[in-house]
């Protein structure tokens, strides 16, 4: 039987706000555990919380971007549970109000366009952090976090796969960022993902049972993981099991899921609104005036890549995927208009040498002098080859590509006199594969060039050297 499978991802998101949801401790990560707290975010008894604007209008910002519907009027509610991490016993979030609703995505994998419904975007507050020292049995606990605002993001399973779950994953994180809420950092966990998945017969109109696969936070083992839970399940069937439904993790180290709590297990939350908070409400200026304030966002933007600079859909999309690339990228074109040509060196050398996107604003080789640079192999005065090396020169020192050029003595030479000169050394030294070249093996030309280049240590421009061995060799 063939199986297909349903996947559907819950995204918790952390707004950069400077400071938490409902009290005015600062959000700064990596600070002296427990230096960021008050009464308030340490649940005492008796304080009240009070609602950060910013936060909202993040979470508005996000809803909007991903095309949802803002509730004129939301709520908060508690949902208990006790945890170390949890000093109040119950989390601030939003149950049957939430902020807004029916929102989507498109995707693309593999050329094809895909919309992938959001069921809805609610804000909530973050827990603490446990850290565990097993040498010693003990654990810690590191308030810091609780009460830094997260929005939630949920899909429909409208997910078929694997590449399909990423690829959302990877949308999502761009819209984020581009719209200034998110800085998407999976490490340090600003951006975590719990991912739901079943399987069903291909073509059954039922959804079979899922499970919950908690804190998949890297593209790649969302991936994995999702691989091997959906490998997993129809194993299961096939063998005339049942799915249990239950949360369960995943072990990057052995690639494999394994069960946490089954549905007997589940808690009960015991969701009520939340008497300390007043509803909130929110007027259709403010959202308008939000929808103003946003930027181009990837898609759009990717659009426009690929009609005013008439580069590929797969470059436009690399390049918009964030937006300081897309940036770095336009403003390359104002110094040197040639869209395809700069589009191959960000793809490769530059992202390369970035390790990081977000490194982009502190990169040395500025727009203008990449643009410098491809003028130099534009114009012949180096070759391409030597213009990945000058690159790299430039990456360590920062210094502008004529520079380097000139401080090196690694001007291309063009000058057919000295190549004609060169080649005709070559040829004196190697007469058996001249002979051989000429009896036939034309492969043989590659070696004739490569000596060449040996002799230019690498100088001779391409073209010339093999349009002046091909003369000279048949004849
Ligand atoms: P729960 O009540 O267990 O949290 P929800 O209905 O709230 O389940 O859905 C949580 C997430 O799981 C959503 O992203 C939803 O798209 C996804 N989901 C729901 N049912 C399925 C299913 N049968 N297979 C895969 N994903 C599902
Ligand atoms: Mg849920
Ligand atoms: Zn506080």
């Amino acid at each position: 039987m063939e199986y297909e499978a349903i996947i559907g991802l819950e995204v918790h998101a952390q707004l950069l706000t400077e400071s938490k949801i409902f009290c005015s401790c600062s959000t700064k990560f990596g600070a002296r555990p427990n230096s960021q707290v008050c009464p308030v975010c340490l649940g005492m008894p008796g304080v009240l919380p009070v609602l950060n604007k910013k936060a909202l209008e993040y979470a508005i910002r996000a809803a909007v971007a991903m095309n949802c519907e803002i509730s004129p009027r939301s709520r908060f509610a508690r949902k208990n549970y006790f945890y170390p991490d949890l000093p109040k016993g119950y989390q601030i979030s939003q149950y049957e109000e939430p902020l807004s609703k029916n929102g989507w995505l498109e995707i693309e994998t593999n050329g094809t366009r895909k919309r992938i419904r959001i069921r809805r975007i609610h804000l909530e507050e973050d827990a603490g952090k446990l850290i565990h020292e097993y040498s010693r049995d003990w654990s810690y606990v590191d308030l810091n976090r609780a009460g830094v605002p997260l929005i939630e993001i949920v899909s429909e399973p409208d997910i078929s796969s694997p590449e399909e779950a990423v690829s959302y994953l990877k949308k999502l994180r761009s819209i984020l960022m581009y719209i200034g809420v998110c800085d998407g950092n999976m490490e340090e966990g600003s951006l975590r993902c719990d991912a739901n998945v079943s399987v069903r017969p291909r073509g059954s109109r039922e959804l079979g049972t899922k499970t919950e696969i908690k804190n998949v936070n890297s593209f790649k083992f969302v991936q994995k993981a999702l691989e091997y839970e959906i490998r997993r399940q129809i194993a299961v069937l096939e063998s005339g099991e049942k799915v249990v439904q239950e949360t369960r993790l995943f072990d990057s180290n052995r690639g494999v899921t394994f069960s946490m709590r089954s549905k007997e297990e589940a808690h009960d939350y015991r969701y009520f609104p939340d008497p300390d908070l007043l509803p909130v409400v929110i007027d259709e200026e403010w959202i308008k005036e939000i929808k103003n304030t946003l930027p181009e966002l990837p898609d759009a933007r990717k659009e426009r890549f690929i009609n005013q600079y008439g580069i590929p859909s797969y470059d436009a999309d690399i390049l918009t995927s964030s937006r300081e690339v897309a940036d770095y990228f336009e403003e390359c074109v104002k110094h040197y208009s040639k869209p395809k040509t700069i589009s191959n060196w960000i793809m490769t050398e530059v992202l390369r040498e970035l390790k990081g996107e977000e490194n982009i604003k502190n990169f040395p080789v500025t727009p203008e002098k990449l643009a410098e640079l491809l003028k130099l192999v534009d114009n012949g005065t180096i070759s391409g080859k030597i213009a990945k090396e000058v690159f790299s020169e430039m990456v360590v020192t920062g210094k502008r590509a004529t520079h380097i050029v000139e401080e090196k003595g690694i001007r291309q030479i063009s000058d057919e006199a000295e190549i004609e000169r060169i080649v005709s050394q070559v040829i004196e030294n190697n007469p058996n594969e001249v002979a051989r070249y000429r009896a036939g093996q034309e492969k043989l030309l590659g070696f004739f060039v490569g000596e060449v280049m040996k002799a230019t240590k690498g100088k001779a421009n391409p073209r010339l050297v093999n349009e002046i061995l091909r003369k000279r060799l048949s004849q």
